[in-house]
């Protein structure tokens, strides 16, 4: 890039790292474990012949349907390009650049960081306690100018669920100042931690959905946003005049018909029968130190030597993700549930690389 056009650009954005989405990260495998998606393609056709004119700004059909599978009215549903639009929406209708804040606990997902930095937003972090539960007191120290607090849960990359009595906790200690956003993008795996019925209760409360995981749709880029109406209006004003494209809308909506929607609960019981016969595999390797409960569909793990599993898994076609990085997830590898046939081709390369070492 040459350097006159890079000092034009803004200095938040000079200073970025951009996301390192698994797909950024590339890879020559063919056993993907490394982003959290289903791992067989659901075939879709399109039903509108509508290509000349606009979309619907919010498709009545993909929005009366998934308040029916959320349990709740229209009026408190926006659809969007993906949940990561939906977290960063919500920035820019609540936080004022170089003023608010907002507040997140790692080790977590990382597009809340980095919605932040490309807006012009300050992000505090208060780190996860050991038991990856919120550190409630720590929070209620750092939550002055913040205006939205991210939670994850269940938490990508951890795995666990966050504690009912904790969230209560942070919306009473927010309410009047911050919205809490509860990140459910993995909620279909454990369905009965929903947040949506508190939402008659707390007018701040936010919670994110996503047909990428589950519903088996991540190239398809549709999200929700669940919120009581005056949250919702305010995300009207900045959502694009037209965010989904016609044939989005057109697989969303089927994605969300009975049918669509009983699919997707087969396929979670699958994926939920592969997980439980990982949890058997992983802890009789050697490599293998500790496995962590999960509530998804991935597995975080600790291994002995994980940049060599990594490498190892990875030139044989096996691409799992990273979080060594991650703070306090030295030597961990995050582990996406594919179908059974990729699960045992996982187990078996692990077996072979413990053979190796010994
Ligand atoms: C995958 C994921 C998202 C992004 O969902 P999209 O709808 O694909 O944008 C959001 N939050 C978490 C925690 C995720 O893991």
């Amino acid at each position: 890039m040459s350097t006159e056009i890079e000092a034009l650009a803004r200095a938040n954005v000079r200073a970025l790292t951009p996301y390192q989405s698994a797909r950024r990260l590339g890879g020559n495998g063919d056993v993907w474990l490394n982003a959290n998606e289903f791992p067989l393609p659901v075939p879709f056709e399109l039903s509108q012949q509508t290509l000349n004119r606009y979309p619907e700004c919010q498709p009545r059909l993909v929005i009366e349907r998934y308040a029916a599978y959320a349990g709740l009215t229209p009026e408190q549903v926006l659809v969007s390009r993906g949940a990561d639009e939906g977290i960063e929406l919500l920035m820019r209708a609540f936080c004022e650049p170089g003023k608010d804040a907002i507040l997140f606990c790692p080790p977590t997902y990382g597009m809340y960081s980095v919605s932040a930095e490309t807006i012009g937003i300050e992000y505090r972090t208060v780190p996860a306690l050991d038991n990856w539960q919120l550190n409630l007191p720590a929070i209620a120290g750092k939550l002055d100018g913040v205006k939205v607090v991210y939670l994850c849960s269940p938490n990508n990359p951890t795995g666990n669920l966050i504690n009912q009595d904790d969230i209560r906790a942070l919306l009473d200690m927010t309410a009047g100042k911050a919205l809490v956003v509860a990140d459910e993008a993995y909620i279909e795996f454990c369905p009965a931690a929903t947040l949506a019925a508190w939402l008659q209760a707390y007018p701040h409360l936010v919670i994110l959905r996503t047909l990428s995981k589950a519903f088996a749709l991540a190239g398809l880029r549709c999200g929700f946003t669940l919120a009581n109406k005056p949250v919702i209006d305010l995300l009207m004003k900045v959502i694009a005049p037209y965010p989904l494209a016609t044939p989005v809308a057109d697989v969303a909506a089927q994605a969300l018909s009975e049918a669509g929607i009983a699919l997707m609960r087969q396929h979670v019981a699958e994926l939920n029968a592969n997980r439980a016969w990982l949890y058997e595999q992983l802890p009789q390797l050697p490599v293998v130190e500790q496995v962590f409960p999960s509530e998804t569909n991935y597995i975080l793990a600790r291994f002995t030597d994980s940049p060599a599993v990594f490498k190892s898994l990875w030139d044989r076609g096996i691409i799992l993700r990273d979080q060594n990085k991650n703070p306090g997830l030295a030597g961990c590898l995050r582990i996406s549930i594919g179908t059974r046939t990729e699960c045992e081709r996982l187990i078996a390369a692990l077996q072979a690389f413990s053979v190796e070492q010994a």
